[in-house]
């Protein structure tokens, strides 16, 4: 989604992927059906979050249910319906097709994506911009990075998860895990 936005405003996002391909893990979310979002105003929604009520009340205003499911219609091409217990799903319900869409939409915008990438440094580089270095060995300059590097849940591989060891060698706080 922040590609989405950067490769909407003009830039050209490099998206890297420490796995073959993407979206591994919505794909397991949608095996049993991909269930998008909820059928509750912001307010009531909020509070399914642990959390400061305010800052979830906040950031579901900035960006509603509904302006997702917007984006899965409208951007993607992908019919929404919604099931019992208030939640909405895919046409289908599987991931498949919702990811399928959206690689399809980030790379009509210009963004690419290199799989196969597993980020394990950060430095800032002497113009200013951010320098990556990855686990082939090769290090990549940009002007910014967003990291979004996803929980714990569904890692089997990798315990403990690598990624917090990187910014913890910055300096950056972190607080465990949970559900
Ligand atoms: C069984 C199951 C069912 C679920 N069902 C639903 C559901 O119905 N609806 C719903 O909304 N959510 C569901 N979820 C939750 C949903 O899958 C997650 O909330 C979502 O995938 C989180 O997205 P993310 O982009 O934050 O992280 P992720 O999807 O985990 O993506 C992060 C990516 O970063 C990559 N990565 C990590 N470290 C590095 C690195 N150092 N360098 C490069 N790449 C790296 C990972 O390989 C991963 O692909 C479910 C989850 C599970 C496990």
């Amino acid at each position: 989604m922040a590609a989405f936005q950067l490769a909407q405003a003009g830039f050209r996002p490099v998206i890297f992927e420490k796995r073959r391909s993407p979206g591994w893990k919505l794909l397991v979310a949608g095996s049993s059906g991909l269930n998008i979002t909820y059928d509750a105003p912001v307010e009531e929604f909020a509070r399914v979050y642990q959390g400061p009520l305010e800052r979830f009340q906040a950031l579901l205003a900035a960006f509603p249910p509904e302006d997702w499911r917007r984006f899965i219609e409208s951007e993607l091409g992908i019919p929404t319906f919604k099931g019992t217990s208030r939640r909405w799903f895919v046409e289908g319900m599987k991931a498949a097709a919702l990811l399928k869409a959206w690689v399809a939409r980030l790379e009509s915008l210009g963004a690419s994506f290199v799989f196969q990438a597993e980020c394990v440094g950060v430095e800032s580089h002497r113009h200013g911009g951010v320098r990556l270095s990855f686990a082939s060995g090769e290090t990549r300059d940009f002007d910014a990075a967003v990291f979004a590097l996803g929980g714990g849940s569904w890692e089997r591989t990798e315990k403990p998860l690598r990624w917090p060891t990187l910014f913890k060698k910055l300096g950056c706080g972190f607080d465990p895990f949970r559900a």
